[in-house]
């Protein structure tokens, strides 16, 4: 089975491109354009990755996060955020709040799907690994 990506982005051409790119490579997506609703998604599917928009109507990506990390249905899929700022300081935020990494936007393609690709494989190296 594909792996699935979660996306959680109030942007329609953020999503629309992030959709775009990972379907391209196979990847099943969910899509969600409020985190109460991503959480939801997240707790249903339980998917592979969740891109994690950090500016968004409501509760903002950080708080989805925490929440998403502190749950155990949720709390061991791999959050990266998706954000316009990159500073120092917004990098320890982003950390502090339990996302795994992130991607900076404008979105690059390669580097996103590079990214994108090093928090899916990992899981399946190790399965390799340990038998
Ligand atoms: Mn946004």
């Amino acid at each position: 089975m594909n792996a699935s990506v979660l996306v959680i982005e109030d942007t329609p051409a953020n999503m629309k491109l992030v959709t775009m790119l990972l379907r391209r490579e196979g990847y099943a997506v969910l899509q969600a354009e409020e985190a109460s609703t991503g959480i939801a998604l997240a707790r249903a599917h339980r998917p592979d990755l969740i891109l994690m928009d950090i500016q968004l109507p409501g509760m903002d990506g950080l708080d989805a996060t925490r929440l998403l990390k502190a749950d155990p249905v949720t709390g061991a899929i791999p959050v990266l955020a998706l954000t316009a700022f990159a500073m120092k300081g917004d990098e320890d935020r982003i950390r502090a709040a339990g996302c795994d990494g992130y991607v900076s936007k404008p979105i690059q393609y390669q580097s996103f799907l590079d990214n994108v690709r090093r928090f899916l494989q990992p899981r399946a190296a190790m399965e390799v690994h340990h038998g």
